[in-house]
């Protein structure tokens, strides 16, 4: 990828594409900065190069049409206080009042556009828009990984107009994720979960020619378990992917690719906070029961696997980890991935947000900032915010 550093910044216009697309509360405020603090070191290093900084970022939907509830004002006081410098906020992102703002920047100083979707060019990709978003700057850098799925305008429109860099959070999520998918050294673990498999077939095909073994948990182990002739009750399975279910497995035997699934599993009457939790073996669930979690037999298999593992890539939690019940199989395998010494790569979405909660963030060696963006990824296909910064 072509990266920030060889670029000479000092009092160049520096364009760059941010994911500030933060969770926000009914009162409009910050739930949670991560996406703010992971661009950081680009956004830092930039002003310490003398750039003059102008950062463009979409918050929330707001359907190509000016919203005061998807402002990136909230978001420009919060920057402002953890670089402990001034941002200077402008109402729009592109037109005259945002010429003028960008004429007046000084080296050093920073910048931060309204909400690119408040132009319905900016998800159409259109030429026009991105060409007038371009004109704000002398080079564009993309550090919005959790965005690099999309072709829009501020994230690979721009590149037809400007030179295009990766920045540093870019680049090292495009680093991390090669090589839990292929640089990393074997054995290479793969950990499923999540509700479905028809969500994650992409991620099953490619890793299947990636990976010495995968781990199967979550509501996907089911459509597995059943395809395999076992009886899964009440649980979620998807009857119309048994015969791709049977298609995967016989896949991994041709690719010498070890695919395990549960051997015992935690069930329910219902999903509710006072179901009661039961363990069996998969031979035994009773029909009007729900699979819920791993039991702990294939905890213990799992973790002794995992510490055979030299590179591990973990997407989808193991059971219903909303509910306590059914949360001990996703949160014994979140410890067992912060103990071990493999390389350890959280793949997006729910499973970053357990690893913060768990506080095991420190024992993992990347946590994945992208949600849609990361599974795209995983899956094999080229994003198009990633492919601007390497052509
Ligand atoms: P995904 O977005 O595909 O990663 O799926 C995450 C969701 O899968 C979570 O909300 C979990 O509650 C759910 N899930 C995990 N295991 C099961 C299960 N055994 N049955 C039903 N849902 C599950």
């Amino acid at each position: 990828m072509k990266s920030l550093r060889d670029l000479e910044l000092k009092g160049k216009r520096v364009l760059m594409r941010v994911d500030f697309n933060v969770p926000t509360d009914k009162e409009n405020k910050i739930l949670d900065d991560a996406k703010i603090t992971a661009a950081l070191p680009t956004i830092k290093y930039v002003l310490e190069q003398g750039g003059r900084l102008i950062l463009m970022s979409h918050l929330g939907r707001p359907g190509g049409k000016k919203n005061g509830k998807y402002s990136l004002d909230k978001v420009a006081a919060h920057l402002s206080s953890l670089l402990n410098l001034p941002v200077t906020k402008v109402d729009d992102c592109i037109g005259e009042e945002v010429q003028q703002a960008v004429g007046k920047l000084q080296d050093g100083q920073v910048l931060l556009l309204e909400n690119v979707r408040y132009y319905e060019g900016e998800e159409k990709n259109d030429p026009e828009f991105s060409r007038q978003l371009a004109a704000l700057g002398e080079v564009f850098i993309n550090d919005a990984f959790g965005t690099a799925h999309r072709a829009h305008s501020s994230t690979t429109g721009i590149a037809d107009y400007l030179p295009a860099y990766a920045g540093f959070l870019m680049e090292n999520e495009v680093a991390m994720l090669r090589k839990a998918l292929g640089a990393g050294e074997r054995p290479r673990m793969a950990i499923l979960g999540g509700a479905k498999v028809a969500d994650k077939l992409g991620l099953i095909h490619n890793l299947l020619n990636k990976m010495d073994i995968i781990l199967i948990g979550g509501g996907m182990a089911n459509t597995f378990l059943k395809a395999q002739g076992k009886n899964v009750g009440k649980s979620l399975c998807e009857d119309n992917l048994l015969d791709e279910a049977r298609k995967i497995i016989q896949a991994a035997q041709d690719k010498k690719v070890r695919l395990v699934f549960p051997q015992d599993v935690v069930i329910a009457d219902a999903i509710s906070a006072d179901a009661e939790a039961e363990i069996v073996d998969v031979d035994g669930v009773g029909s009007d029961k729900m699979i819920l979690d791993i039991g702990p037999k294939t905890i213990e298999a799992y973790q002794k696997l995992i510490e055979e593992a030299r590179t591990i890539v973990w997407n989808g939690p193991l059971g219903v980890f909303e509910y306590e019940q059914f949360a001990q199989g996703t949160r014994a395998i979140t410890q067992a991935l912060a103990a071990s010494n493999a390389t350890t790569v959280i793949g997006g979405g729910d499973t970053s947000v357990i690893v913060h909660e768990l506080g095991l963030e420190e024992g993992i060696t990347h946590i994945s900032t992208g949600g849609g963006a990361t599974l795209e990824f995983l899956e094999g296909v080229e994003l198009p915010g990633v492919a601007v910064c390497e052509h």
